[in-house]
């Protein structure tokens, strides 16, 4: 399933941090996942709730933040409302995704000797 590879990919992450930094605990976990990134943030929970355990991120909490999409101008950074064709009325260009589309890791709380 596409939502357990990206916990693996994100505990991986939180793995190679937690080494460099010498860090003796994980407490929290946040990550940004975008409403059109193809990620169901229910599926990516229970996910984490399943492959965290015996990882470095057993005691930590997972923070989602879902991110609207976003569309504008690709020429003139006009933004387009949610809903509108997709495409700039000026320009007559085909609107570009700006936001919305991201699976990322934003902050990691953890605890430094
Ligand atoms: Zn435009």
């Amino acid at each position: 399933m596409h939502e357990y590879s990206i916990v693996q990919a994100l505990v991986e992450r939180v793995d190679a941090e937690v080494r460099a930094r010498q860090a003796i605990a994980v407490h929290r976990l946040s990550v940004r996942i975008g409403e059109l990134s193809g990620v169901e943030v229910e599926l990516l929970t229970t996910a984490y709730a399943t492959f965290r355990e015996r990882t470095v991120c057993e005691g930590a909490e997972l923070d989602v933040r879902v991110v609207p999409a976003r569309w504008e101008c690709p020429d003139c950074g006009g933004a387009i409302g949610r809903g509108d064709l997709l495409r700039c009325r000026l320009c007559d260009v085909p609107a570009r995704l700006a936001e919305g589309d991201e699976i990322m890791l934003d902050r990691i709380e953890m605890e430094v000797p």
